[in-house]
């Protein structure tokens, strides 16, 4: 029977495939596609374990006190039965051969089948034996992190290396950042999970994948078995489990005409940005990798906005990445992007961006209450001096391969802000005295708690230009966690509050002569363009593949007939449906090609 999981939409389109669930096993496990040539040792590396295993329930039977109850060596003799069921193993098996999956992912995926099998049973005491089950899949989950390191992940596979053309979605209860950035450029073709809200890291990881996707859609991993036939509607955040062949034609239908779409939006690649009435708008680049960089070259970037430097800092077990290895990672993003500017953040860990699963605050082994209100961004890198030396470092190194520009994430006083101009400091004499060459850098501010784009006369004294995170800007403003799906009916971009704090910031920074730019999600979203216009922001940074909707809107707008309308917005206490009925012309359909853009296709 079909089902609809309703959840948010975080990135738009259609997907329908298959459903791979990334278990939610109390054991951490990695999820790995392997080489195929590496199968059949993968099966006998999960074989092994189950040997370890056994040999494990052997010594425990034979060691227990002869005064120990009987039922203690019956449940040992349930787990040794459990462990070397064909059912277990002998499937697990199938998925790695099938899926290509590590053996820890193939192991939990079945844990996950069988689980459901036992809660279906009848019988209370088979019933009960599912927490056996998971006891045993422990143990060996164990025994394989003890043992030889799962085999060499390939994240370039497409579906057809599994023996079949059918599309695979990802379904699971969350996926951390770090997780995401090993599924980025893998098989998935869409992905949903139970909790995250609209802005969570994930979620922007996911839109910068270009693949469609539902966030917080809560009992969605309870309910979607593996291999389910799943569709994943990105513009409505719905989730329909076993479609009837009407529903799934239609949403067929829908893909032809999103791809349809996205071909003829392509063709305004290479357009410049500029208005009808001949305002420049630069449309930058987020990026989380130095090999995004020839992506958003690609997309028609005309440089990088926001490189989130903190991506190098993840799945490294923490041993964080030195100043050579992080010089290297800079070079090459600012090597590929061909003289363009580059924008690079300095490190943002925190809050919903853990460490391998640590937040900062944790790995200093410090009590977590609030953590987006606790130790992140530059209030890590502030209590960590050297890591933060290190990172600034690479960063002037690679400044003298092409233009960088360093953006300081969080900052909220002027204690903060000195404190990291000292740094800087110090460490161009310290590179000056090293005589190692370095370049010459813009110094920005992200202006993403309210404190700062309050104060915005200090900051401007102090930087050379200003970035808006709007994300942390929203989620400050409004006292709304981001990626708690609890409240995410309450984070409001439209929110006259954030538009007021958009619309100064922006004003003096522009008084100021200074650059400013935004860099959250709204720059990448279409609805917010006009508005943004209408304020005097002319530099959006956005995931690559939004520059060229964003670009179609610039095209189509009129800057002085836009900016005397602002102040309706501003004043109104529902400003998306002012901003609506203000800034679109009558008979002006949102999504008319423009005129210059059919010229220049
Ligand atoms: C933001 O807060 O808007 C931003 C761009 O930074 P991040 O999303 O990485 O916190
Ligand atoms: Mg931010």
């Amino acid at each position: 029977m079909s089902i609809q999981i309703f959840g948010l939409p975080v990135s738009r389109g259609v997907a329908i495939g298959r459903a791979v669930l990334v278990a939610s096993s109390r054991v951490d496990v990695p999820h790995v596609f392997i080489d195929p040539t590496l199968i059949e040792s993968e099966v006998t590396r999960m074989a092994a374990a189950r040997d370890v295993v056994a040999a494990e329930f052997d010594v425990l039977k034979r060691d227990l006190p002869s005064d120990a109850p009987a039922e203690l060596a019956a449940l040992l003799d349930v787990h040794q039965m459990l462990l070397q069921d064909d059912a277990l193993i002998g499937s697990a098996a199938e998925w790695i051969r099938d899926r290509h999956y590590n053996a820890e992912w193939a192991l939990s995926a079945q844990l996950e089948v069988l689980a459901r099998q036992f809660d279906e049973m009848e019988d209370a005491y088979i019933r009960e034996r599912k927490a056996d089950l998971e006891q045993v899949v422990e143990r060996l989950l164990r025994s394989l992190s003890r043992g030889l390191p799962s085999a060499v992940p390939a994240p370039g596979m497409a579906s057809h290396d599994f023996g079949g053309d059918e599309p695979l979605v990802l379904v699971a209860s969350d996926i951390a950042p770090a997780d995401m950035l090993t599924f980025k450029r893998s098989v998935f073709k869409g992905f949903v999970t139970d909790v995250g809200g609209k802005t969570s890291h994930t979620a922007i990881v996911a839109r910068s994948m270009d693949i469609p996707a539902v966030v917080g859609a809560r009992q969605a991993s309870h309910l979607i078995r593996q291999d389910d036939c799943i569709i994943i509607d990105g513009d409505a955040g719905l989730v329909i489990v076993d479609p009837s062949p009407i529903v799934l034609e239609e949403y067929r239908f829908r893909q032809r005409q999103s791809e349809l779409e996205r071909s003829r939006l392509a063709r305004l690649r290479h357009t410049p940005a500029v208005t009808l009435d001949g305002e420049r708008v630069e449309l930058l680049a987020n990026i989380e990798m130095p090999e995004d960089s020839p992506v958003a070259l690609e997309a028609g970037a005309v440089g990088v906005g926001l490189f989130r430097s903190e991506f190098l800092f993840m799945n490294r077990a923490g041993h964080l990445p030195d100043e050579e290895e992080q010089f290297d990672a800079y070079r090459r993003a600012v090597e590929a992007m061909k003289g363009l500017p580059v924008v690079i953040r300095t490190v943002d860990i925190g809050a919903d961006k853990p460490l391998d699963g640590m937040s900062a605050s944790e790995l200093r082994h410090e009590s977590v209450l609030n953590p987006a209100l606790g130790l992140r961004a530059i209030r890590w890198s502030l209590s960590e001096p050297s890591m933060f030396r290190r990172q600034l470092r690479a960063l002037f190194r690679a400044a003298a391969h092409g233009p960088v520009k360093i953006l300081i994430p969080m900052l909220a006083s002027q204690r903060e802000i000195r404190q990291t101009l000292d740094h800087i400091a110090h460490v161009r004499r310290q590179l000056q005295d090293a005589g190692k060459p370095c370049g010459e850098v813009q110094l920005g501010a992200m202006i993403e708690v309210p404190a700062s784009a309050l104060t915005m006369p200090m900051f401007l004294r102090y930087f050379d230009f200003v970035s808006i995170g709007t994300n942390d800007l929203i989620q400050y403003t409004l006292a709304i966690d981001r990626a708690d799906e609890a409240v995410a009916h309450l984070y409001d971009p439209w929110h006259p509050a954030v538009l007021h704090l958009l619309a100064s910031t922006i004003a003096q920074a522009r008084a100021a002569g200074k650059g400013v730019s935004v860099c959250g999600e709204m720059a990448g979203d279409p609805a917010f363009t006009e508005l943004l216009l209408a304020m005097g922001l002319r530099s959006f940074s956005m995931h690559p593949t939004q520059i060229a909707s964003v670009k179609q809107r610039v095209l189509r707008a009129d800057t002085r007939r836009l900016a005397p309308l602002l102040p309706q917005v501003l004043e109104s206490d529902d400003p998306e449906t002012t901003s609506q009925s203000v800034f679109s012309p009558a008979g002006a359909p949102a999504s008319a090609p423009p005129l210059q853009a059919m010229r220049a296709g």
